[in-house]
């Protein structure tokens, strides 16, 4: 945090507003808008809308049972589960679990920020991929630290990304949709040809059979998740009780998320893969022959006990940033921390994303810290015999 003043943050803040996003954004998040009024109508989603906010109170509510249960079953599948307290043991777990010769491929997962794996990996110098086709363009633009979810490449034109395409495959890629398809799925293909390690997230883990549930749209997750190692990283609020649960969840997420109805992909793991030959089963099958799954609490059982538990229940659906007004003419950024203004932290972005960088960041712990100590110190001052 800089320490700014008002007039200084609000400067900054003007500075920063771009009239040509905040209108991409306004017509892109109308649309979307309209699709997903659509959307509720042909799939009457007001009953599995009303039936995931259940299943996730239920599950906030006995989240330390349901934690006990999902690690049982999922080692009991062959996973391999850590509870991390913190960003610092999660991080370095994972960097135990990467060898030097190690290449990284990964999905959209907000805790590789909220862990600060990016940078730890480029210390050790383990190359890491995004292969989530926005995302990797975001990666070969530096220019775009921040970006709009779910649709970062929004505000990019496409001969900005064929001209990010023909720089990462050395050749020239033409201004045009069917070769700038061709070209994004060759530089994937290059990542994925030589990647040994896959990091996704997880829409939702079902607790009793121990599975993670992924959805996703462009089509690659299950190349991720069948790297020899796949790294699962997620957050404890993500496990609901049953199978079932997990598809509700995951699928609700879908509907509004994707704009179109409903994601093209689902994607289930509940262990490494196996293989037989002669009848006999050996560990190398197609798929992952190692699967982590790390489950991060990093200040959420604070949220749960502090009383801002129902942020958990989010989804990721985006829904409330495509009708945030804030959102619209602000857009993402670093809130706390004030050096880049914006309407969230990095990934944890908008009015739900606000609540949660205030727990799972350190500036917004510190930030929180120092609130509740004014507020106390106000608290005593009121209530002082001397008063
Ligand atoms: S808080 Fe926003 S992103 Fe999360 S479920 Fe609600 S509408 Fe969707």
């Amino acid at each position: 945090m800089t320490g700014c003043s008002y007039d200084e943050f609000k400067v900054s803040v003007n500075s920063r507003v771009n009239p040509q996003l905040v209108e991409a954004r306004r017509t892109y998040f109308e649309l979307f808008n309209q699709v997903r009024e659509q959307v509720k109508k042909k799939y009457q989603t007001e009953d599995l809308e009303r039936r995931v906010r259940g299943i996730k109170k239920e599950s906030l509510t006995h989240l330390e049972e349901l934690l006990r249960v999902a690690v049982e079953r999922m080692e009991g599948n062959g996973m391999h589960v850590l509870q991390a307290k913190n960003a610092n043991e999660a991080r370095d777990y994972i960097l135990k679990l990467v060898e030097p010769s190690d290449v990284v491929a990964q999905s959209s997962t907000d805790l590789i920020t909220e862990m600060g794996l990016s940078e730890a990996l480029r210390k050790m110098s383990i190359p890491l991929y995004h292969v989530e086709p926005n995302y990797r363009m975001v990666q070969l633009n530096p220019e775009m630290e921040f970006f709009d979810k779910p649709s970062p490449t929004m505000c990019l034109k496409s001969a900005k990304i064929a001209q990010l395409l023909s720089k990462s495959l050395n050749r020239e890629v033409p201004d045009e949709q069917h070769a700038i398809f061709d070209a994004w799925r060759e530089d994937i293909n290059n990542i994925l040809g030589k990647a040994t390690i896959g990091i996704t997230g997880a829409n939702s883990i079902s607790a009793r059979d121990g599975s993670v549930v992924l959805t996703y749209g462009s089509g690659n997750v299950h190349r991720i998740g069948a790297l020899p190692k796949h790294i699962v990283l997620t957050g404890i609020e993500k496990v609901v009780p049953t199978f079932a649960d997990a598809i509700d969840v995951t699928y609700l997420q879908s509907l509004y998320e994707s704009g179109t109805g409903g994601s093209a992909n689902y994607y289930v793991v509940k262990g490494p893969s196996h293989g037989y030959i002669e009848g006999k089963e050996y560990p190398e099958g197609m798929g992952s022959r190692e699967i982590h799954v790390v489950l991060m609490d990093n200040g959420r059982r604070r949220m749960i006990r502090e009383g801002f538990g129902e942020a958990l229940y989010c989804i990721r659906c985006f829904t409330c940033h495509h009708y945030c007004p804030t959102y619209q003419i602000l857009g993402p950024g670093a809130g706390y921390g004030f050096m880049t203004p914006g309407f969230g932290y990095k990934g944890y972005i908008g009015g739900r994303g606000t609540i949660l960088s205030s727990f799972v960041t350190d500036t917004g712990r510190r930030l929180r810290a120092g609130y509740t100590a004014a507020l106390s110190v106000a608290h005593a001052l009121n209530t002082a015999p001397w008063r």
